[in-house]
């Protein structure tokens, strides 16, 4: 039998703040970004809106992972060294 998926809500307000956690920095080139939204669906912290057509993050709950980086079809954001 199939196994099913499930969608999680998730509370921003009421989670944890993860981004003490971080060693390495996501930085979103703006010039670059094409607000495509790929990163908002693949960050696991929900740490990343599209505000103003670009991707913004929120760096309280960003625990640097590095996902968004790899996933961005347009190479818009470079993890760094806090
Ligand atoms: S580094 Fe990870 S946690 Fe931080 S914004 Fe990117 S995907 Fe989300
Ligand atoms: S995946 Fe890349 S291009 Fe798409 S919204 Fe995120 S930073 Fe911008």
């Amino acid at each position: 039998m199939a196994e099913h998926g499930a969608i999680i809500k998730h509370d921003q307000k009421k989670a944890p703040k993860t981004g003490a956690w971080r060693y390495m920095h996501p930085e979103v080139d703006k010039e670059k970004c094409i607000g495509c939204g790929t990163c908002v669906g693949f960050c696991p912290d929900a740490a990343i809106i599209i505000k103003d057509g670009k991707a913004e993050i929120d760096y309280e709950y960003c625990k640097g992972c590095g996902v968004c980086a790899e996933v961005c079809p347009v190479k818009a954001i470079t993890m760094r060294k806090k």
